[in-house]
């Protein structure tokens, strides 16, 4: 049997940045992951000649003083990781207007308050408190009372502050649909974070795809002499005397570690890797009460560009067929594909690279729950992706007739290539009461600690990277 200072579970971004900071302090570190590639959600495949990137449409943080871009300069990866920011930065879609957030705040606020007039102080009230918001929790969460006073509160509670106009509160509140819950289910630190983000510093996409990310931090990796072992499959953990002792593989091979940074699903990790009756009493309880967040339904078309003008599109697109985000949300919990919300990325107007000349590629994505009644996705993944073409026609005439490749992935996809419980798209829900249940990066098992999106600071990929780095941190 080998021996290892740290292995870590899972080569998602989570795993991959802890695995980086960790080899470069000189750590011997062995990283398993199941798949036979790297990445996670982040992982990326090719067909017809495109690539496909199931699970990124935007990042947030890239810019010059963006988080991101100060955790790669703590990598040493700025130089091999670049991002291309969007401009614009997003439209959204409704059925009387489209709504476009330029790239300056400043034309956004002000094209806000062109169109509702009567609201102008809400207007920047309500940006310059989130902004506030998501400075705090940059850079100092545990302290700011601005964070505590908002952490148990829901978006629409910090809407309700600044506006009752309720097309404006759409607007506002609208970059909180990529997580699945409205307005009145939402964490305010959340939406509030996201947003300001966004709004103010950007949105990107890596130059180059995300697979730039993956392969820097594995060169990261083994360049500093850590091991990664693809198609790897860890089955459990070993305790012994409240304190891993290793991990054991479904091959059955037995790999001794001091310490073991799991970024595999929460509740797979604590239920089935180490077993109820090991865990403490209220970890038992935090783990039953917690709620993952709803999953995703994703179509990926290939289309020629030809007529369909997307390169004076955004590359995100929201589509919001009315203005009650929480009757959307009710709709989404019906599946009823024609009332929720979706977006659309194209992500080949940042990297052309990911089509074949003169083609385009269209992703389109709507959040769902995981088990919709009577449905099972693979009798009706078919009839999902017309719909959701047929959607994806309002915002792009003649898209169909421009089609000529069509893949899917559905809620049991997501599953199926990560283990993430439910097909959750980023972890737990992101409503107050489950943020405060979520388990922190180092876990009550002596020599365990968590990296990813079932763990702090939270959901998105930014987040995700910060949890490893913070995982990393705290072996010692
Ligand atoms: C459809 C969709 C769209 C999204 N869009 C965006 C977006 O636009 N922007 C954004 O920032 N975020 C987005 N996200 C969220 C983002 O992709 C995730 O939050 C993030 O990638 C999760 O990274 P992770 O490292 O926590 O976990 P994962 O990516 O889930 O990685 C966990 C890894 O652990 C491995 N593993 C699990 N069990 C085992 C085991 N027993 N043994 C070995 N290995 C194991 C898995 O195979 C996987 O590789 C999206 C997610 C989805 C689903």
């Amino acid at each position: 049997m080998d021996a290892y200072e740290v292995v870590i579970i899972g080569g998602g971004l989570g795993g991959l940045t802890c695995g980086a900071a960790l080899t470069r302090r000189g750590k011997k570190t062995l990283l398993l992951e199941r798949n036979p590639s790297l990445g996670g959600y982040q992982a990326t495949y090719k067909r017809s000649g495109f690539v496909i990137e199931p699970c990124l449409h935007m990042m947030a943080e890239g810019g010059p003083e963006g988080a991101l871009t100060r955790l790669l300069e703590h990598l040493a990866l700025k130089q091999k990781v670049r991002f291309s920011r969007f401009d614009p930065t997003s439209h959204f879609v409704f059925p009387d207007r489209t709504v476009r957030v330029p790239k300056e705040v400043s034309e956004f606020v002000s094209m806000l308050k062109g169109m509702f007039p009567n609201e102008a102080a809400g207007i920047e009230g309500v940006f310059d408190r989130m902004n506030r918001i998501a400075q705090d929790l940059g850079e100092s969460p545990e302290t700011s009372p601005l964070v505590a006073q908002y952490a148990p509160r829901v978006m629409k509670d910090l809407l309700d502050e600044f506006t009752r106009e309720q097309e404006l509160r759409a607007i506002i509140a609208a970059y909180g649909t990529y997580f699945g819950l409205p307005p009145s289910r939402i964490s305010s630190l959340l939406v509030s974070a996201f947003t300001a983000s966004v709004v103010f510093n950007g949105a990107f996409l890596p130059v180059g795809g995300i697979r730039t990310l993956v392969d820097a931090l594995e060169e990261t990796i083994r360049g500093h002499g850590g091991e990664i072992r693809e198609s790897a499959p860890v089955q459990t953990i070993s305790v012994r005397d409240g304190r891993v002792t290793g991990v054991l593989l479904e091959s059955g091979e037995e790999i001794r570690a001091e310490t073991v940074v799991s970024n595999a699903d929460a509740r797979t990790t604590f239920l089935s890797m180490i077993g109820r009756e090991a865990l403490p009493e209220n970890l038992r309880a935090q783990l039953d009460k917690a709620r993952p967040m709803c999953s995703a339904f994703n179509v990926f078309l290939g289309v020629k560009a030809e007529g369909l003008g997307l390169e004076e599109m955004a590359p995100a697109i929201c589509l919001l067929p009315d203005y009650d985000l929480d009757g959307q949300y009710e709709a989404m919990q019906r599946g009823d594909m024609e009332r929720n919300n979706a977006w659309i990325g194209i992500p080949t107007l940042t990297n052309p690279f990911m089509a074949p000349d003169g083609h385009h590629l269209v992703v389109l994505y709507a959040t769902l729950p995981y088990r919709l009644a009577g449905i099972s996705w693979k009798d009706k993944k078919k009839d999902f992706v017309e719909r959701m073409i047929d959607r994806t026609e309002q915002a792009i005439p003649g898209l169909r007739k421009n089609i000529v490749l069509v893949d899917a992935a559905t809620p049991d996809t997501l599953v199926r290539y990560t283990g993430n419980m439910e097909g959750a798209v980023a972890g737990w829900e992101c409503s107050p009461e489950v943020d405060a249940l979520r388990p922190p990066n180092q876990t009550p098992i002596d020599g365990l600690y968590l990296a990813g999106h079932w763990t702090a600071p939270g959901p998105g990929t930014g987040s995700v990277m910060q949890s490893g780095l913070i995982a990393a941190s705290l072996i010692p």
